[in-house]
Protein backbone atom coordinates (compact mmCIF):
# COMPACT_ATOMS: atom_id res chain seq x y z
CA UNK A 1 0.00 0.00 0.00
CA UNK A 2 1.16 3.50 -0.59
CA UNK A 3 0.57 6.74 1.39
CA UNK A 4 0.60 9.47 -1.23
CA UNK A 5 0.21 13.30 0.24
CA UNK A 6 0.28 15.14 -3.31
CA UNK A 7 -1.60 15.25 -6.37
CA UNK A 8 1.78 15.39 -8.44
CA UNK A 9 2.29 11.95 -7.00
CA UNK A 10 -0.96 10.54 -7.15
CA UNK A 11 -1.35 11.17 -11.03
CA UNK A 12 2.10 9.28 -11.22
CA UNK A 13 1.14 6.41 -8.88
CA UNK A 14 -2.19 6.07 -11.15
CA UNK A 15 -1.08 6.40 -14.64
CA UNK A 16 0.51 2.88 -14.95
CA UNK A 17 -2.71 0.96 -13.51
CA UNK A 18 -4.49 3.20 -15.76
CA UNK A 19 -2.25 2.81 -19.04
CA UNK A 20 -2.70 -1.23 -17.87
CA UNK A 21 -6.72 -0.48 -17.91
CA UNK A 22 -6.92 -1.25 -14.66
CA UNK A 23 -10.45 -0.19 -13.22
CA UNK A 24 -10.24 2.55 -10.55
CA UNK A 25 -11.90 2.47 -7.67
CA UNK A 26 -12.19 5.42 -4.80
CA UNK A 27 -14.00 5.73 -1.61
CA UNK A 28 -13.56 9.28 -0.16
CA UNK A 29 -13.71 9.85 3.45
CA UNK A 30 -12.64 12.34 6.26
CA UNK A 31 -10.78 9.59 8.47
CA UNK A 32 -11.09 8.05 11.66
CA UNK A 33 -12.22 4.41 9.81
CA UNK A 34 -14.99 2.28 11.19
CA UNK A 35 -16.51 -0.68 9.56
CA UNK A 36 -18.75 1.57 7.71
CA UNK A 37 -16.06 3.05 5.59
CA UNK A 38 -13.92 -0.28 5.72
CA UNK A 39 -17.27 -1.96 3.94
CA UNK A 40 -17.05 0.77 1.17
CA UNK A 41 -13.60 -0.47 0.76
CA UNK A 42 -14.62 -4.21 0.39
CA UNK A 43 -17.20 -3.09 -2.36
CA UNK A 44 -14.39 -1.08 -3.98
CA UNK A 45 -12.01 -4.09 -4.58
CA UNK A 46 -14.99 -6.26 -5.48
CA UNK A 47 -15.76 -3.73 -7.96
CA UNK A 48 -12.46 -2.29 -9.17
CA UNK A 49 -8.77 -2.80 -10.28
CA UNK A 50 -7.22 -0.61 -8.17
CA UNK A 51 -8.95 0.68 -4.75
CA UNK A 52 -7.72 4.94 -3.69
CA UNK A 53 -8.95 6.11 -0.55
CA UNK A 54 -9.01 9.69 0.49
CA UNK A 55 -8.39 11.07 3.91
CA UNK A 56 -9.01 14.51 4.32
CA UNK A 57 -11.21 16.26 6.61
CA UNK A 58 -12.42 19.11 4.52
CA UNK A 59 -13.13 22.48 5.57
CA UNK A 60 -15.42 23.82 3.43
CA UNK A 61 -18.05 21.28 4.43
CA UNK A 62 -17.92 22.77 7.84
CA UNK A 63 -19.66 25.92 9.27
CA UNK A 64 -18.15 28.32 11.64
CA UNK A 65 -20.02 26.95 15.14
CA UNK A 66 -18.84 23.54 13.76
CA UNK A 67 -16.42 20.61 14.86
CA UNK A 68 -14.16 21.04 12.34
CA UNK A 69 -11.02 21.62 14.94
CA UNK A 70 -12.26 18.79 16.89
CA UNK A 71 -13.38 16.13 14.00
CA UNK A 72 -11.47 13.00 15.40
CA UNK A 73 -8.38 12.53 13.97
CA UNK A 74 -6.11 9.37 13.97
CA UNK A 75 -4.10 8.74 10.34
CA UNK A 76 -1.33 6.09 11.77
CA UNK A 77 -5.26 3.98 12.73
CA UNK A 78 -6.64 4.65 9.64
CA UNK A 79 -3.30 3.78 7.50
CA UNK A 80 -3.05 0.47 9.12
CA UNK A 81 -6.44 -0.07 8.99
CA UNK A 82 -6.56 0.47 4.98
CA UNK A 83 -3.19 -1.65 4.67
CA UNK A 84 -5.46 -4.68 6.64
CA UNK A 85 -8.28 -3.74 4.40
CA UNK A 86 -6.11 -4.39 1.44
CA UNK A 87 -6.53 -0.50 -0.18
CA UNK A 88 -3.84 0.54 -2.56
CA UNK A 89 -3.41 3.96 -2.23
CA UNK A 90 -4.43 6.06 0.64
CA UNK A 91 -4.62 9.94 -0.18
CA UNK A 92 -3.68 12.19 2.64
CA UNK A 93 -3.45 15.77 0.69
CA UNK A 94 -3.45 18.93 3.55
CA UNK A 95 -5.18 20.94 3.43
CA UNK A 96 -2.80 23.47 0.98
CA UNK A 97 -2.70 20.79 -1.31
CA UNK A 98 -6.35 20.41 -1.90
CA UNK A 99 -6.73 24.65 -1.25
CA UNK A 100 -3.80 25.99 -2.46
CA UNK A 101 -3.72 30.10 -2.05
CA UNK A 102 -6.48 32.05 -4.10
CA UNK A 103 -8.91 28.63 -4.45
CA UNK A 104 -12.52 30.21 -4.82
CA UNK A 105 -14.23 28.39 -7.66
CA UNK A 106 -16.99 26.46 -6.05
CA UNK A 107 -19.66 24.17 -7.23
CA UNK A 108 -23.22 24.69 -6.35
CA UNK A 109 -25.74 22.29 -5.72
CA UNK A 110 -29.39 23.14 -6.53
CA UNK A 111 -32.71 21.37 -4.82
CA UNK A 112 -31.75 18.82 -3.57
CA UNK A 113 -28.98 20.70 -1.08
CA UNK A 114 -32.02 22.97 0.17
CA UNK A 115 -33.90 20.57 2.83
CA UNK A 116 -32.93 18.02 5.31
CA UNK A 117 -29.26 18.86 6.45
CA UNK A 118 -28.87 21.65 3.78
CA UNK A 119 -31.51 23.58 5.84
CA UNK A 120 -29.38 23.66 9.27
CA UNK A 121 -25.91 23.00 7.61
CA UNK A 122 -25.86 26.16 4.96
CA UNK A 123 -23.15 25.67 2.97
CA UNK A 124 -22.60 22.33 3.79
CA UNK A 125 -23.32 20.87 0.64
CA UNK A 126 -21.58 23.27 -1.44
CA UNK A 127 -18.58 22.46 0.36
CA UNK A 128 -19.08 18.54 -0.28
CA UNK A 129 -19.70 18.71 -4.18
CA UNK A 130 -16.79 21.25 -4.16
CA UNK A 131 -14.55 18.55 -2.58
CA UNK A 132 -15.92 15.38 -4.10
CA UNK A 133 -15.52 16.83 -7.54
CA UNK A 134 -11.51 17.83 -6.66
CA UNK A 135 -11.44 14.65 -5.39
CA UNK A 136 -12.52 12.76 -8.02
CA UNK A 137 -10.66 15.38 -10.81
CA UNK A 138 -7.61 13.84 -8.45
CA UNK A 139 -8.08 10.40 -8.56
CA UNK A 140 -10.41 10.04 -11.75
CA UNK A 141 -11.72 6.83 -10.55
CA UNK A 142 -13.98 4.76 -12.95
CA UNK A 143 -16.29 3.92 -9.77
CA UNK A 144 -16.92 6.01 -6.46
CA UNK A 145 -18.51 4.54 -3.23
CA UNK A 146 -20.64 6.40 -0.74
CA UNK A 147 -22.47 5.20 2.24
CA UNK A 148 -26.13 5.57 2.57
CA UNK A 149 -26.08 7.16 6.35
CA UNK A 150 -24.97 9.90 4.41
CA UNK A 151 -28.52 10.22 2.22
CA UNK A 152 -28.91 13.36 1.26
CA UNK A 153 -24.81 13.68 0.10
CA UNK A 154 -25.36 10.49 -1.74
CA UNK A 155 -27.90 12.59 -3.48
CA UNK A 156 -26.01 15.91 -4.28
CA UNK A 157 -23.00 13.71 -5.24
CA UNK A 158 -25.29 11.84 -8.21
CA UNK A 159 -27.02 14.59 -9.40
CA UNK A 160 -23.57 16.63 -9.77
CA UNK A 161 -22.38 13.60 -11.34
CA UNK A 162 -24.91 13.73 -13.98
CA UNK A 163 -25.09 17.63 -14.20
CA UNK A 164 -21.17 17.86 -14.93
CA UNK A 165 -21.14 14.56 -17.37
CA UNK A 166 -19.09 13.33 -14.85
CA UNK A 167 -17.72 9.78 -16.45
CA UNK A 168 -17.85 8.08 -12.96
CA UNK A 169 -20.17 5.30 -11.51
CA UNK A 170 -21.73 6.60 -8.04
CA UNK A 171 -22.22 3.27 -5.98
CA UNK A 172 -24.45 3.40 -2.92
CA UNK A 173 -23.67 1.16 -0.26
CA UNK A 174 -26.22 0.10 3.09
CA UNK A 175 -25.59 1.63 6.14
CA UNK A 176 -23.46 -0.09 8.55
CA UNK A 177 -24.94 -0.37 11.91
CA UNK A 178 -23.34 -1.21 15.40
CA UNK A 179 -25.15 -4.70 16.56
CA UNK A 180 -27.85 -2.59 18.67
CA UNK A 181 -28.65 -0.13 15.72
CA UNK A 182 -26.76 2.60 16.06
CA UNK A 183 -25.26 4.19 12.60
CA UNK A 184 -21.56 3.84 12.56
CA UNK A 185 -20.30 7.20 12.22
CA UNK A 186 -16.83 8.37 13.21
CA UNK A 187 -18.31 11.14 15.51
CA UNK A 188 -19.97 8.24 17.84
CA UNK A 189 -16.61 8.63 19.60
CA UNK A 190 -17.86 11.88 21.18
CA UNK A 191 -20.62 10.28 22.74
CA UNK A 192 -20.60 8.93 26.51
CA UNK A 193 -21.53 5.89 27.57
CA UNK A 194 -25.06 7.77 29.16
CA UNK A 195 -25.39 9.88 25.51
CA UNK A 196 -24.47 6.35 23.46
CA UNK A 197 -27.31 4.80 25.27
CA UNK A 198 -30.21 7.90 24.16
CA UNK A 199 -28.08 8.12 21.44
CA UNK A 200 -29.85 4.95 19.99
CA UNK A 201 -33.55 6.61 20.44
CA UNK A 202 -32.41 7.57 16.53
CA UNK A 203 -32.25 4.19 15.19
CA UNK A 204 -35.07 3.13 17.65
CA UNK A 205 -37.46 5.49 15.63
CA UNK A 206 -36.85 4.89 12.30
CA UNK A 207 -36.33 1.09 12.85
CA UNK A 208 -40.37 2.01 14.25
CA UNK A 209 -41.20 3.31 11.36
CA UNK A 210 -40.38 0.46 8.64
CA UNK A 211 -41.93 -1.99 10.61
CA UNK A 212 -44.99 0.41 10.36
CA UNK A 213 -44.96 0.82 6.58
CA UNK A 214 -44.14 -3.20 6.25
CA UNK A 215 -47.61 -3.62 8.17
CA UNK A 216 -49.31 -1.58 5.78
CA UNK A 217 -49.02 2.15 7.10
CA UNK A 218 -48.52 4.49 4.39
CA UNK A 219 -49.96 7.81 6.15
CA UNK A 220 -46.95 9.82 6.25
CA UNK A 221 -48.08 11.92 9.36
CA UNK A 222 -48.47 8.46 11.08
CA UNK A 223 -45.17 7.43 9.97
CA UNK A 224 -42.95 10.73 10.40
CA UNK A 225 -45.16 10.98 14.27
CA UNK A 226 -44.43 7.19 15.16
CA UNK A 227 -40.80 7.26 14.37
CA UNK A 228 -40.75 10.61 16.23
CA UNK A 229 -42.56 9.17 19.35
CA UNK A 230 -39.11 7.47 20.49
CA UNK A 231 -36.83 10.56 20.03
CA UNK A 232 -37.61 12.12 23.71
CA UNK A 233 -34.59 10.96 24.72
CA UNK A 234 -32.42 13.50 22.25
CA UNK A 235 -31.21 16.36 23.49
CA UNK A 236 -32.30 18.85 20.09
CA UNK A 237 -33.81 16.90 17.26
CA UNK A 238 -33.48 19.17 14.06
CA UNK A 239 -35.73 17.08 12.05
CA UNK A 240 -37.39 13.65 11.16
CA UNK A 241 -38.94 13.78 7.17
CA UNK A 242 -40.44 11.63 5.43
CA UNK A 243 -38.73 12.84 1.40
CA UNK A 244 -39.45 10.83 -2.02
CA UNK A 245 -36.12 9.10 -2.24
CA UNK A 246 -35.39 11.24 -5.72
CA UNK A 247 -36.31 14.43 -5.07
CA UNK A 248 -35.85 15.00 -1.80
CA UNK A 249 -39.16 16.65 -1.89
CA UNK A 250 -41.77 15.83 1.36
CA UNK A 251 -43.61 12.21 0.95
CA UNK A 252 -46.86 12.59 -0.16
CA UNK A 253 -49.52 10.15 1.63
CA UNK A 254 -50.31 7.92 0.74
CA UNK A 255 -47.02 6.46 0.21
CA UNK A 256 -46.79 5.37 -3.54
CA UNK A 257 -43.01 5.91 -4.21
CA UNK A 258 -39.89 4.95 -2.32
CA UNK A 259 -39.18 7.73 0.05
CA UNK A 260 -36.94 8.22 2.77
CA UNK A 261 -37.43 8.52 6.46
CA UNK A 262 -34.54 10.87 7.34
CA UNK A 263 -33.34 12.39 10.98
CA UNK A 264 -30.85 14.72 12.36
CA UNK A 265 -29.95 15.02 15.98
CA UNK A 266 -28.26 16.13 19.18
CA UNK A 267 -27.07 14.01 21.64
CA UNK A 268 -25.65 16.33 23.90
CA UNK A 269 -23.01 18.21 22.04
CA UNK A 270 -23.06 15.65 19.05
CA UNK A 271 -24.83 16.19 16.02
CA UNK A 272 -25.70 12.36 14.51
CA UNK A 273 -28.28 11.59 11.11
CA UNK A 274 -29.33 8.64 9.98
CA UNK A 275 -31.69 7.74 7.88
CA UNK A 276 -33.86 4.29 6.59
CA UNK A 277 -35.74 3.65 3.25
CA UNK A 278 -39.65 2.83 2.91
CA UNK A 279 -40.09 0.67 -0.29
P1 LIG B 1 -17.05 10.35 6.39
O1 LIG B 1 -15.65 9.93 6.73
O2 LIG B 1 -17.97 10.38 7.57
O3 LIG B 1 -17.10 11.58 5.53
O4 LIG B 1 -17.64 9.17 5.49
C1 LIG B 1 -16.96 8.74 4.32
C2 LIG B 1 -17.88 7.82 3.56
O5 LIG B 1 -18.23 6.71 4.38
C3 LIG B 1 -19.20 8.51 3.15
O6 LIG B 1 -19.57 8.05 1.87
C4 LIG B 1 -20.15 8.01 4.20
O7 LIG B 1 -21.50 7.99 3.78
C5 LIG B 1 -19.63 6.60 4.42
N1 LIG B 1 -20.10 6.10 5.73
C6 LIG B 1 -19.96 6.72 6.92
N2 LIG B 1 -20.58 6.00 7.89
C7 LIG B 1 -21.12 4.91 7.28
C8 LIG B 1 -21.89 3.79 7.73
N3 LIG B 1 -22.22 3.65 9.00
N4 LIG B 1 -22.27 2.89 6.82
C9 LIG B 1 -21.93 3.02 5.50
N5 LIG B 1 -21.20 4.05 5.01
C10 LIG B 1 -20.80 4.98 5.89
Amino acid sequence: MQTITTVAELRRALASDRRAGKRVGFVPTMGYLHDGHLTLVEASRLQSDVTVVSVFVNPTQFGPNEDLSTYPRDFARDEKLCRDANVDIVFAPDAREVYPGRFETFIEPGELAKPLCGAFRPGHFRGVATVVCKLFNMVQPDIAFFGQKDFQQCAVVRHMAVDLNLPIEIVTVPTVREADGLAMSSRNRYLSEEERRRALAISRGLFAAVDSFRAGEREVEKLVSLAKGHLDEVDRLQYVELVDQDTLKAAESPLCRPAAMCAAAYVGSTRLIDNVILA
